[in-house]
């Protein structure tokens, strides 16, 4: 890499170091991407781009890319109790925020493309094994250069921030999901409202994620095995529980390539070190619930490179950034953790309360503050 640019050198290849390495060669920096994978990879299923991420992506310049790949959903979901009541959680004054369901291989693909672009090196079959606060790596074969910024960027069980010692807990939910994509057709009602239903520890989502097809999401308590078998797919368990929802499930493979995944929730002591910062799962990794994950995600990951490109002083600018955008991931993510618990872990028995309440508890002002917590935030970016 060339010595007279800021250099960077990043764990992971996913949607935050992409993203991250992006934002940086954007901005001067000499960037290499080390990806412990024999290739670059996301998984077939679809993403939710909230306002934030998509703000993101209009600083990185992809946006239009990823609207034209994408399916903008203008109205709110319609969220259904166990009798396909439906639970409408909104207020007057709220408005809907923007989003867009797109496939994760093709925002990764759009993500990878302009890395290299602009400049990016990635490094695949490189798995880094941990981080020094000077600024290196650490692979099988020894240390690598010492360079400005390190991110770690390596997912839930980062070795870069376990290295470190930066993790307070990583805690198994007991809880996950499958996910899969299934042909669209146009008399789907999906396609004019995406919907999710909750039936007991159940929760069925289904959103269009590209004109010819739909993106599907199964969550179940670990403890649900009908649930969460999938290979074969258990056609019936899942009819019996959204009967309404029964063609949509004949669609799905009987022996989906991604298996059920448990959601993980990561809690850290900090996200910086020295010269060395964590960003995306690796930082923040949190159950679904809010689909927000991947979104603060991008936003972390372009403040960030903003943030280290204002001045010389790397390990100063990392404690500003975190100080500035970690409170409200942290909010982000207790609020997650409740909908998992809320919509999960509820007893069966009351499940008529739930019903009840939730709409009268949703329209708080309180709850309304921290559902959207990440949608208000407006970073500096
Ligand atoms: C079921 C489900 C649904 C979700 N839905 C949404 C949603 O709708 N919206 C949303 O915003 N978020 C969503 N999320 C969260 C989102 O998927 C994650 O937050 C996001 O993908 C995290 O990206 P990442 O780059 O941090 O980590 P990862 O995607 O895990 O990428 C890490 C990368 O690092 C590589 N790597 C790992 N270890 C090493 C190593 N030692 N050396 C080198 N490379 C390494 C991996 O191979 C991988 O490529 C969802 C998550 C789940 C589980």
């Amino acid at each position: 890499m060339s010595s007279t640019k800021p250099s960077a050198e990043i764990a992971g290849a996913g949607l935050a170091g992409l993203a991250a390495a992006a934002a940086l060669a954007q901005r001067g920096w000499a960037v290499r991407v080390h990806e412990k994978g024999k290739q670059l990879r996301e998984i077939g299923a679809g993403l939710y781009l909230w306002q934030n991420a998509l703000d993101a992506l209009r600083v990185l310049g992809v946006y239009d890319q990823v609207a034209e790949v994408g399916v903008q959903s203008r109205t709110p979901r319609m969220l259904l109790d166990h009798n396909s009541n439906e639970i409408d959680l909104r207020r007057q004054q709220d408005t809907t925020p923007e989003l867009i369901v797109v496939l994760r291989t093709e925002l990764h693909r759009i993500l990878a493309e302009f890395a290299v672009a602009n400049g990016v090196e990635i490094v695949t079959n490189s798995k880094v094994l941990g981080a020094d606060p000077e600024g290196r790596l650490e692979f099988e074969s020894g240390w690598g250069p010492k360079v400005d910024l390190v991110i770690g960027a390596d997912g839930v069980f980062s070795r870069v921030r376990d290295s470190l010692k930066l993790a307070t807990e990583i805690t198994d939910m007991k809880d996950g999901c499958g996910r899969h994509l299934i042909p669209r057709r146009p008399e789907d009602s999906v396609n004019q409202r995406r919907i999710e239903m909750w039936n007991g520890g159940r929760r069925v989502g289904i959103a269009p994620v590209s004109k010819d097809q739909h993106y599907v999401f199964l969550c179940c308590p670990e403890s649900d095995i009908a649930g969460r078998v999938q290979q074969p797919f258990n056609l019936e368990a899942w009819a019996s529980s959204h009967p309404q929802y029964r063609s949509y499930f004949e669609r799905l493979p009987r022996h989906p390539e991604e298996y059920w995944r448990p959601f993980f929730h990561v809690s850290c002591s900090s996200w910086t070190k020295g010269r060395v910062s964590i960003i995306g799962d690796a930082a923040h990794g949190m159950a679904p619930n809010l689909g927000q994950g991947a979104c603060v995600a991008l936003v972390n990951a372009v403040v960030l490179a903003r943030a280290v490109s204002a001045g010389n002083d790397v390990p100063a600018a990392l404690k500003t950034w975190e100080a500035a955008e970690r409170p409200y991931v942290l909010r982000t993510q207790r609020m997650s953790y409740l909908y998992g618990a809320v919509g999960t872990k509820w007893p069966r028995k009351l499940l008529g309360l739930r019903s009840k309440i939730l709409p009268l508890l949703g329209r708080t002002d309180l709850v309304q503050r921290n559902l959207r917590v990440a949608l208000d935030h407006k970073p500096a970016i």
